[in-house]
């Protein structure tokens, strides 16, 4: 793990209340900082380090739904902590659903986002259906039940990058709505709109409505 990645994960999670804060299951530095943006002032969250779990968290189902279980049961199984976990794929009409569950991984093993999306350009060379979702399952483990949100952002894969703000596919991907990519929008304007953004919303609703 290199050091920047490290202190990233310390300094957003620097929770005041570690016995009442959930625990977002994830070691992806870039879905920490938006979940964290999404839900200040609203709810305390803590990392994987907070309970002394290792942040690759095991990961290997065919589906975004089985995904995102695996990594809140495994979790929840072994550190005994109510939690939640997410996890994304990029769905494009044209590819049948391609990069999908392997979005992460679309251009093999050791590959970074920038060749993920220089794969998704040149498949998508010569096509005129540009359409594209991002499709974001959240699992939450509450008392040893299960709980399931989704949030999807509709939209189109443009013929290049551009932008450099977000992460991921974001400078490829153009939201329903805009003429700029997710790259090129603010964080507050991507957080309003986007696939983690509504399942966050969801979680919210739910996590509050049992607090009445
Ligand atoms: P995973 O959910 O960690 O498996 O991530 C799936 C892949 O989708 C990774 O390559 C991420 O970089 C990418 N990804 C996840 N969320 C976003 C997003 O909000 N924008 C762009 N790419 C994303």
């Amino acid at each position: 793990m290199n050091q920047s990645f490290e202190k990233q994960q310390e300094s957003q999670s620097a929770i005041r209340n570690p016995q009442s804060a959930i625990i977002f299951a994830t070691g992806n530095p870039n879905k920490i900082r938006e979940v964290h943006e999404l839900l200040e002032g609203i709810m305390e969250v803590g990392g994987l380090q907070d309970i002394g779990c290792p942040l690759d968290l095991p990961e290997t189902s065919p589906t975004i739904e089985g995904n995102a279980l695996q990594k809140a049961r495994y979790v929840y199984e072994n550190y005994g902590v109510d939690c939640f976990s997410e996890d994304t794929g990029l769905e494009v009409e044209a590819l049948g659903g391609e990069p999908g569950v392997l979005s992460a991984r679309f251009a093999g093993e050791g590959k970074n986002a920038e060749d993920n999306m220089q794969l998704v350009l040149e498949k998508m060379a010569g096509e005129e259906n540009r359409k594209a979702r991002f499709y974001t399952v959240i699992a939450l483990m509450l008392g040893g039940e299960e709980h399931l949100f989704e949030g999807i952002a509709e939209g189109e894969i443009r013929r290049e990058r551009s932008g450099t703000g977000g992460f991921g596919y974001d400078p490829i991907f153009q939201p329903m709505g805009f003429e700029r990519t997710f790259a090129e929008l603010t964080k507050e304007e991507k957080n309003a709109i986007s696939h983690r953004g509504k399942a966050v919303g969801k979680l919210v609703k739910f996590l509050t409505s049992l607090k009445r």
